[in-house]
């Protein structure tokens, strides 16, 4: 498609043009520096730089082309929302939490300021009219989770289109699964009145394979970067981690596996991106959206490679597959509720499963360190910081906590105390 095209496209979209042009110029040369300037990257990459340097562009096309087909477009912010169900309405759902400050002043104006910046920045992208991805919605999905987000909904639901909100209990009782699978029913009950479509068993049965099998490829991909050296940098796995909530799930699927293939390969032959011996550090925390690279970036040009995030925009959103044994639709339903009651949000209380689940990480990894990182402001994951620090500490695996938001401001302090940390190590 022409870039005349494309600014057609977005002009419809109704986005502040002379903004975007701002936005993507920035985008190009922060993901130029971060992710082109790497060496020994893979050649599965390729996949990677074409779906970013088209994320405004063709990925756009194709939800408008989905629409004219009288599909609908479902934005989501956490991995709560059943994927499966809007696959099986025959729509498609798309990411919308964004990791850059864009916005940031307008957001500031409806939420107040000591709101986490991934909040201010999807209010912030919308209200700068900066995202044709949220334009593209015909349904955005909120839930109930951290108090930031319930609370800024109210407000951002003011200026988007049919705001609909989940409701995710915050214990794991059996009233909560009950709760949460009545929420699970009201989500598909909606998706069939936007859609016009019937959620079948059958329908139902092809949405949970598609995302099971992204979440295969996911685990795998994820499973190879025990290998030493280290096969593929821990910048690249947080974009494909990223893609995932954006790009059309079958052809991820497909190229992910492509990708495994090739990094079998480079471990069968001994190779790593990086020498043997590199620190190994694993990421723990708050979700990290596209593009939010500044942390990694700052690890990796310190001389260490990631090895592992755990995280929503990671292993939190991967690491439990939906049981495909279910036959009847009521049957799917319950798999489907029990899937996503396994999530180990700090949103939770008590939320025991978290420390074990990233203590067992960090020693499949064989990691040297664990990196907490919290968005300032996020209360939930820096309470359990705390908790996960002792835990940590008491296994003996050196653990380092960082606090930031989007912008370059405290880079150089923040690169300071990462290269302090790994001289520890
Ligand atoms: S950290 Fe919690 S609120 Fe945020 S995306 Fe993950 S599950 Fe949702
Ligand atoms: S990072 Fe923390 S405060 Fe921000 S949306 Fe997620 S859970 Fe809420």
């Amino acid at each position: 498609m022409s870039e005349s095209a494309y600014r057609e496209m977005w002009e419809k979209l109704d986005l502040d043009l002379a903004a975007h042009d701002g936005l993507l110029e920035v985008l190009g040369k922060f993901y130029g520096d971060i992710y082109l300037s790497q060496k020994g990257r893979l050649n599965g990459a390729e996949y990677l730089d074409f779906v970013l340097s088209e994320v405004h562009g063709l990925r756009i096309k194709e939800l408008q082309d989905a629409k004219a087909q009288g599909k609908k477009v479902i934005g989501t912010f956490c991995v709560f929302v059943p994927e499966e169900l809007s696959l099986a309405a025959d729509a498609v759902q798309v990411g919308l939490c964004s990791g850059a400050d864009a916005g940031k002043e307008l957001a500031e104006e409806i939420v107040p300021r000591n709101t986490c910046a991934l909040i201010k920045s999807f209010i912030g992208f919308k209200l700068a009219k900066l995202c044709p991805f949220t334009e593209s919605c015909d349904m955005i999905v909120g839930e109930t989770t951290c108090d930031g987000k319930k609370k800024a909904y109210e407000t951002f639901g003011e200026h988007v289109d049919n705001m609909y909100v989940m409701e995710v209990p915050q214990r794991k009782e059996a009233s909560d699964r009950e709760l949460w699978k009545s929420e699970v029913l009201r989500f598909k009950d909606s998706l069939e009145e936007l859609t016009g479509v019937e959620i079948t068993a059958e329908r139902l049965k092809k949405g949970i394979r598609i995302v099971n099998e992204k979440r295969r490829a996911l685990q795998r991909l994820n499973a190879l970067r025990a290998a030493v050296p280290t096969p593929i940098s821990g910048r690249d796995v947080l974009l494909v981690n990223q893609i995932s909530f954006y790009d059309d799930p079958v052809r991820f699927t497909e190229n992910i596996n492509k990708l495994c293939d090739e990094i079998e390969e480079r471990i069968a032959a001994s190779e790593g991106v990086v020498p043997e011996g590199t620190p190994r550090v694993m990421l723990s925390g708050c979700p990290m959206a596209v593009p939010n690279w500044k942390l990694p970036w700052l690890i990796e040009s310190s001389g260490a490679v990631i090895v592992g995030e755990e995280s929503c925009i990671g292993t939190r959103n991967s690491r439990d597959l939906v049981d495909e044994s279910g036959e009847t639709l009521e049957e799917m339903l319950d798999n489907i509720a029990d899937r996503y009651m396994k999530i180990d949000c700090a949103c939770f209380t008590p939320n025991d499963e978290r420390p074990q689940n990233v203590e067992s990480m960090a020693r499949e990894l064989d990691v040297d360190g664990v990196i907490q990182y919290a968005l300032m402001f996020c209360q939930p994951y820096t309470h359990e910081s705390i908790k996960l620090d002792r835990r940590l500490s008491e296994a003996e695996i050196p653990v380092l906590g960082i606090e930031t938001d989007y912008s370059m401001e405290d880079a150089e302090q923040l690169k300071t105390r990462v290269e302090a940390f790994l001289e520890m190590m």
